[in-house]
């Protein structure tokens, strides 16, 4: 399945529920299932609703797509793995709208697809960046709400990023002596995240979460640097010369973060930022092994908290002022609230 590379090979190896199902089945019991009721291990799936699988012993039914963002989605599986296949493998990745293309689905199914799906493209278990790391900070342009990206009007939101340094010849890291020269090298993983400002605290909160003690720091110099305890502070003067000669690969990921967000997006909005640069983020981080990466963002699903449509707008959910919030799916008519 992992060498199904195209679009229609893809559809073929994932061409119905049955097939779907059976694949979330292995990826989330990997040794065997375990009936949750009665510890047995005996289970049958539905021929009616491949969905649920019924344990031989105690009857109780599981289903696969619990604790997933699939969970009571009336959508098919399928319709979920082809974006996900999609959204990881097409060069830039895919805008509501060209899913909604793709699919043959309604805007508002595509949209929040994309976006439940976006979610899924944080790992909260990721290793830290080590070894020698470029951190610098960049504005990008944002747009509010439906309006025409302009780049002459729009607002600006401050990024902070971080990228590995890697040797080409040993694909590894190698600090150097303070002020040496990184030559022939290539970026490993990179970071991103917006900042409020470029204070110290908030330079050293996002180095201390997205890279490990003892890392290299290569940075530009700039004052908030030196507070920061338990690394390896390299700055690069950067003076006459500009910041991306002197930091190439990091100022390459934001180039190309902007040029992306013009081209899939027509400019970010500032309400759905951190999710674009996730978005950003895994893709970069995957792209040598793009067309494998739909099972870890369905493997990642499969261990995210579902999101209903009212937390993904950021709005309270109308229905809900009072008591517990039902949880919305993604495929229920707009609201009549
Ligand atoms: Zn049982």
């Amino acid at each position: 399945m992992a060498s199904a590379r195209s679009l229609s090979q893809f559809q073929k190896a994932f061409s119905d529920e049955a097939s779907c199902a059976a694949f979330m089945f292995k990826r989330r019991w990997p040794d065997g299932f375990v009936c949750p009721a009665c510890g047995k291990r005996r289970v049958a799936a539905l021929k009616s609703r491949p969905r649920l699988h019924e344990c031989l012993d105690c009857g109780r039914q599981t289903s696969v797509t619990a604790g997933t963002v699939m969970h009571r989605s009336r959508l098919p599986l399928t319709t979920w793995f082809w974006a996900a296949h999609l959204m990881t493998t097409h060069s830039n990745g895919m805008s509501a709208l060209q899913l909604q293309d793709q699919l043959g689905v309604t805007y508002k199914t595509a949209w929040l697809l994309t976006q439940k799906l976006r979610r899924s493209m944080v790992d909260p278990d990721r290793e830290p960046l080590e070894g020698v790391v470029e951190v610098d900070q960049a504005e990008i342009a944002f747009r509010e709400g439906d309006t025409f990206f302009e780049p002459g009007n729009a607002g600006k939101i401050l990024v902070i990023g971080a990228v590995e340094i890697i040797e080409r010849d040993t694909n590894q890291a190698k600090p150097r002596r303070k002020h040496a020269k990184y030559l022939d090298t290539r970026s490993g993983r990179i970071r991103l995240a917006m900042i409020s400002d470029n204070s110290s605290a908030s330079i050293e909160a996002f180095v201390n979460a997205n890279v490990k003690r003892g890392a290299t720091l290569l940075t530009d110099g700039h004052k908030s640097y030196p507070g920061l305890t338990g690394y390896r502070h390299d700055p690069r003067v950067v003076g006459k010369m500009a910041a991306h000669i002197v930091l190439p690969w990091i100022h390459r990921a934001f180039s190309l973060m902007r040029r992306w967000s013009l081209g899939t997006y027509h400019g970010l909005r500032r309400k759905h930022v951190d999710t674009y640069l996730n978005e950003f983020v895994f893709r970069y981080n995957r792209r040598y092994y793009r067309h494998v990466s739909f099972e870890t963002l369905l493997g990642l699903a499969a261990d995210k908290e579902p999101a209903s449509y009212w937390d993904i707008i950021k709005r309270d959910n109308p229905r809900s002022r009072t008591g517990s919030a039902p949880l919305l799916h993604i495929d229920e008519p707009e609201s009549a609230g």
